[in-house]
Formats: C-alpha cells, structure tokens, sequence
C-alpha cells in the first residue's frame, strides 16, 4: 500500500520515497507519493522522480507522465526511453512535483465545488461528469433550464463566494454517517459500495462532498471563475466550460 501523502497535505512539492515495485519497464509503485492519480476529473500528477540512493544509477531522473491507479495500486508512469538500465525495488527516491500544473488544478477543484453546489441548490442539478483542466474545466449535467442568463446568475454568485475568506475542511466520516448529509455526493454514480469511510471535503457554509482530490486551502486562493462556454447536446447531455481568472 502506498501512503497517500497528497491527502493529507496538498501543498506538498517534494517527497522521500522507495520503490516497492517495478510494474513494468515504464512504471513504479512507491511506498508513499504526493502525486495525485487520475480521477474523479482529476488528472494525474506530473514531476519527476530522481534516484537518491541506488548503486546502478545514481542521481539519475526520470520525468513522471502520469500517475494511476491500477488493480487497487498507485503507479507511476515514466516517460518512454527512460527505463534502461532502470529502477528496482528498494531504490530510494525524490519526488518533485510540477508545482504549477497541481496548483492550477487545485484551484479548479475547489472552483468546481462551489460551481456544482450553486448549481445543486439554485438549480436541483446533478453533475454527472467532468473533467479538469489547466485552461478550462467542463461540467457534464442534465436540466430543462439551459439558457445563457441563468448560467450568468450562477457564476455571478460563485464569484461572490469565491470573494470570500473561507478555510476548507477535510476528515474522514462512515459512509453511513456521511450519507445522511444533503448533496454529499453531487457527482452521480461515484461512490463504489466497497468505500465504508468517507473523506470528506468540507467549504464550510458552501459545501460538503465526499472527495478524494486535492484542494486549496481558502476559497480566496481560487480566484474568479469565468464561464467560457455553454454547449447544448440534448436535454440530458448539456455542458459548461470555465475558466479561472486571473
Ligand atoms: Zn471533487
């Protein structure tokens, strides 16, 4: 298992680590990271990965692609060509992040829940999927109300809150518990039964959701939202693009 240090401090740019495991010529599974893995509309972190302690290769680096999960692990993907003569396990290794590229996505997380809950409560509407980005975020979701006025309102309202000084919280909840609070889980379909705890990430008078991304610390770090985009793609697929600003 590979402790999840990005969870538990988001602001984290570098780390120690040792590799438990060699997936393959391209990826390793560490015994901890501070590299999110894709989901829940998240990308995969990027960095690079440079060898501290190994006889073979030593200070040598590797650029970090992506980082996954697969069959319950965390891997981490290393660019094509890299891989010879290649990491073991046991290799000690330094993480460093691309700082830049995290933070922008963390800002656009923390952006999209107060978007998604201003859309619950002011529209009763469920984001069914969605997808980050560093220029632009897009937010699945269905409504019979889909003009450009309304949407204006919404983001208006979002960037009020955005204006605000408002820490977030994170802890864990029993699925049970956490079930009981309105709108916990606003991305439909995203909670396997197998999750018993839930983390919650908490924007206190905004928003409770359970949530495995990273996020800013204070809603002010966000900035303002900027509505890019509206796309219709029928009553049941319709679309939001924004951007963040500046
Ligand atoms: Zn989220």
């Amino acid at each position: 298992m590979t402790k999840t240090l990005y969870l538990e401090d988001s602001y984290m740019r570098e780390c120690d680590a040792i590799v438990l495991e060699v997936a393959d010529a391209r990826s390793v599974v560490l015994d901890q990271t501070i590299f999110y893995p894709r989901g829940g509309g998240q990308p995969g972190d990027t960095g690079k990965l440079i060898v501290s302690n190994s006889d073979s290769n030593p200070n040598r680096e590797f650029r970090v692609v992506n980082v996954m999960k697969k069959d319950g692990k965390i891997v981490h993907e290393l660019e094509a060509g890299v891989q010879d003569p290649g990491l073991k396990t046991g290799d000690r290794v330094r993480l460093v992040l691309d700082w830049e590229r995290r933070y922008k996505f963390m800002r656009m997380h923390t952006a999209a829940h107060v978007l998604g809950s201003t859309m619950y409560n002011d529209m009763g509407v469920l984001i069914t999927g969605n997808e980050l980005g560093e220029e632009k975020t897009r937010f699945d979701f269905n409504t019979e109300n889909f003009d450009r006025a309304l949407f204006d309102g919404i983001v208006k309202k979002v960037n009020g809150l955005l204006a605000q000084d408002v820490e977030l919280k994170t802890y864990s909840l029993p699925r049970e518990e956490a079930m009981k609070i309105p709108g916990v889980v606003k991305l439909a379909n995203a909670l396997p039964p197998s999750i018993t705890v839930l983390r919650i990430v908490e924007i206190p008078g905004i928003d409770v959701q359970a949530d495995g991304g990273t996020h800013v610390k204070n809603l002010k770090e966000v900035g303002q939202i900027e509505l890019l985009k509206l796309e219709n793609k029928g009553k049941a697929n319709r679309r939001i693009y924004f951007a963040l600003r500046p």
